[in-house]
């Protein structure tokens, strides 16, 4: 088999599973590979990825010209193109919508809390790039700001997008950011989030090289600056002194009990309570 029909049989798989675990629904979702002698292999539009064949895919040149193929090439090209721009090292790009982080995208909430370790060394952050209309140039403008130090970021009220070496590569970072959106929502839910300490990030940062994981930039220093986005991750990990799992006081008043019902903490009524108070509130002014 050439390299070409194979990487035509691995856009296939990929979408097959994009489908299967329903990170993309009907026709969302697209996928592209570099082939050799600047060509890209690509989805055409308007197809679901459950459901391709090999001779669907689109050869384009790296300014989206079509060379080959019956079918258009994916109306979001435009993102693909410029990830391709931007990062020499990237072989693949997969766009897909996968509900709980593109919950967190339609929330605003990236995902770049040290929580999870396999996280911090493979992905490091995934940051949200700005809302922009689907397949205009507008995307491809907000994925630049994070592409150069990011191998996937969230789409603000739209999806997820990853890169790779290999197209596996960028499929398996999609799923690692389901992942791992499943894993803190659920933790959101029972009410409290540990973080990974700083320190201890960094020391999970130093061994990327003895897993051999290529990460596109490093992890901010403690306060980066507002624009770091473009040469770093930003994490969000609180000094440890000494401990390796710092509660996160935001969200749960210092992970004590005690703080938690000192008046710093969450409190919760019920809808008659909330009611009874503000009535009293609005008697009290009369
Ligand atoms: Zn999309």
């Amino acid at each position: 088999m050439s390299v070409e029909s194979s990487l035509r049989a691995d856009i296939v798989e990929v979408g097959r599973r994009l489908y299967a675990r329903a990170y993309t629904a009907s026709n969302d979702g697209n996928i592209s590979v570099r082939l050799g002698g600047n060509r890209l292999l690509m989805t055409p539009k308007s197809v679901c990825k459950g459901f391709m064949t090999p001779d669907m895919m689109c050869v384009t040149d790296l300014d989206g010209r079509k060379l080959e193929g019956e079918r258009d090439p994916s109306t979001e090209m435009l993102m693909h193109l410029e990830v391709y721009r931007q990062r020499a090292d990237v072989q693949a790009v997969v766009h897909a919508h996968p509900p709980i982080a593109t919950g967190f995208a339609v929330a605003g909430i990236p995902l770049n809390r040290a929580v999870l370790a396999e996280v911090l060394t493979t992905l490091g952050s995934i940051p949200i790039a700005e809302y922009a209309t689907p397949s205009t140039q507008e995307l491809p403008d907000a994925v630049a700001k994070y592409i150069k130090a990011h191998d996937g970021m969230l789409l603000a009220n739209h999806g997820a997008l990853t890169v790779g070496s290999d197209l596996f590569s960028a499929y398996y970072k999609m799923e690692t950011i389901e992942h791992f959106a499943k894993i803190s929502l659920v933790a959101r839910l029972l009410g409290r989030e540990n973080l990974i300490a700083r320190e201890e990030v960094e020391r999970l940062q130093g061994l990327r090289g003895t897993y051999g994981i290529k990460a596109p930039a490093p992890i901010c220093a403690d306060e980066p600056a507002t624009d770091a986005a473009a040469v770093c991750q930003v994490v969000e990990a609180p000094p440890g002194g000494g401990q390796r799992l710092v509660p996160d006081v935001a969200v749960t008043g210092g992970g004590d009990p005690a703080a938690r019902d000192s008046g710093d903490g969450e409190i919760r009524l019920t809808y008659r309570e909330l009611s009874a108070l503000i009535e009293d509130a609005i008697r009290s002014l009369r």
